[in-house]
């Protein structure tokens, strides 16, 4: 018997105990996007049934499948149809994974809500009115709603643990480099990195396990082991330094959310783990050094949609400055034209060392700062985002969206591994809790969300009204 809120983990163990045939659960999975997925928007596309049916996964629509389109829910790539599929996808499908169907996301990656979406908004499964978090909103939406146990994100500022911590499911975002961002859409290729949303620790563990490794198609790929991950989930927290980040506490922390992480961090306490207070002063630039970064990045990334290669194209062009100029105006959307423009112009020569160079020195002091204090603890925490998930349409000044990252870009400025996991709720909406560890010590955070997962049970919640299977 299936259920919305069945992990990976519990599904492959009936594969192996009860002989439940893949097809059934693709079936469950299926029928269930059909019932739920209209009031959502989660799904963009379905994939077939005609490939063998294996383990159920969804991807954001930013991984390159082969042969199936990849939008990144832009208008510019609309009815492109990759020549090639993404190492990470590779290798889910060797490892026995099948899509069920790519998921909304903020166009090209670029938000903080998923409103930025030639699909139109996802809705946040624990209250429709509200957004789902972004970028990788369907992705969390998708498995907070139960229709699939496991999904694929990326996150460059924050993108997989926001989202997650919004629609109340667990996500991590590995090291930078873990792995491969080969078949990727790329938004800022310095902090770009694709990692799981899932009900558990334990499921990302394992996912990630499978996806990540050294690809030699990717330049700034780690040659590093993959540890198993998920066989290293049942150590104790008994004397592990958990730093509470006092400026992740600032007065943009509502107060609701500020309770219930203190609430998560006392959980994490009896459990036998040491709390410190730790300042990291650096923080607060970087919300500026990450849109100046991110910005000049994806300014020189977009510049390959022209119009010619590929990509959306104007209709009947006076010449060829219109066919560009006309092809770009009319394929981005308002958030990536920002951002371009913003890109550009921190460029731009004269600006260059006022803008992008600073930004660039502020990413190495913050860099610095995070291995100052991991001398002395071996996690930092503090809630995942300031506030829980707000009303669509209530945030119209982009700076104030930009606010939402306030605790998620520093890790990918650094390239640190994230987690959020679900906490709590704070008027009736999921509290995240961010975790953070030092360079390719995923297994500090897969293990403390496993141990705190086994005390808790946040993470099986399930909005009342999903509950039901047609
Ligand atoms: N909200 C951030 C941005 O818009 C992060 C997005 C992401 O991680 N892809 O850039």
């Amino acid at each position: 018997m299936m259920k919305p809120n069945q992990t990976l983990w519990e599904i492959r163990q009936q594969q192996q105990t009860d002989g439940l045939a893949a097809e059934e659960i693709h079936a469950y999975y299926r029928k269930r996007i059909e019932q739920w997925n209209d009031q959502l928007g989660a799904f963009v596309h379905e994939h077939g049934q005609d490939e063998k049916a294996g383990l159920p996964i969804a991807y954001k629509d930013i991984f390159c499948m082969e042969g199936v389109e990849t939008t990144c829910a832009s208008r510019m790539l609309q009815g492109f149809v990759p020549p090639y599929t993404a190492t990470v996808v590779a290798r889910l499908q060797q490892a026995g994974f099948s899509s069920l169907g790519m998921l909304n996301m903020d166009e090209f990656a670029m938000g903080s809500s998923n409103e930025h979406s030639i699909y139109g908004p996802c809705r946040n499964p624990w209250n429709t009115d509200r957004v789902a978090g972004g970028s990788s909103g369907g992705s969390a939406a998708a498995v907070a709603a139960g229709l699939t146990p496991v999904a694929l994100g990326t996150d460059t500022g924050g993108s997989i643990r926001q989202p997650a911590a919004f629609c109340g499911v667990t996500g991590i975002k590995p090291t930078y480099g873990r792995a491969s961002r080969y078949g990727i859409v790329a938004y800022a290729s310095s902090l770009d990195q694709a990692g799981v949303l899932a009900r558990t620790a334990q499921d990302c563990a394992w996912v990630l396990e499978q996806m990540c490794g050294h690809d030699p198609r990717d330049s700034t790929s780690l040659d590093e082991p993959v540890p198993a991950w998920s066989e290293q989930l049942d150590t104790s927290m008994e004397g592990v330094k958990i730093g509470v980040v006092r400026q992740w506490q600032s007065e943009a922390v509502e107060e609701g959310v500020r309770e219930t992480v203190v609430g998560a961090l006392r959980v994490l306490k009896d459990l036998g783990a040491e709390l410190v207070e730790v300042d990291l002063p650096e923080l607060e630039w970087s919300i500026p050094a990450y849109y100046v970064i991110a910005s000049a990045e994806c300014s020189s990334n977009l510049s390959r949609y022209d119009g010619v290669r590929y990509g959306y194209r104007c209709e009947s062009p006076r010449d060829l400055q219109d066919l560009y100029s006309r092809s770009r105006s009319e394929g981005f959307g308002e958030e990536v034209k920002r951002r371009i423009l913003l890109g550009t112009f921190a460029l731009s020569a004269g600006y260059y060392d006022a803008y992008y160079r600073k930004a660039q020195q502020v990413r190495r002091r913050i860099h610095d700062a995070f291995r100052r204090v991991f001398r002395q603890v071996d996690i930092l925490a503090g809630p995942t985002t300031p506030t829980t998930a707000f009303a669509i349409g209530s945030v119209k000044d982009p700076v104030t969206m930009y606010q939402e990252d306030i605790n998620t870009v520093a890790v990918n400025l650094a390239g640190l591994p994230g987690m959020s996991i679900p906490c709590g709720f704070s008027d009736g909406m999921p509290v995240g809790l961010q975790l953070v560890a030092p360079h390719l010590q995923e297994q500090r955070l897969l293990a403390a969300g496993h141990q705190y997962q086994l005390q808790t049970d946040w993470h099986l919640q399930m909005p009342e009204w999903l509950e039901a299977t047609a």
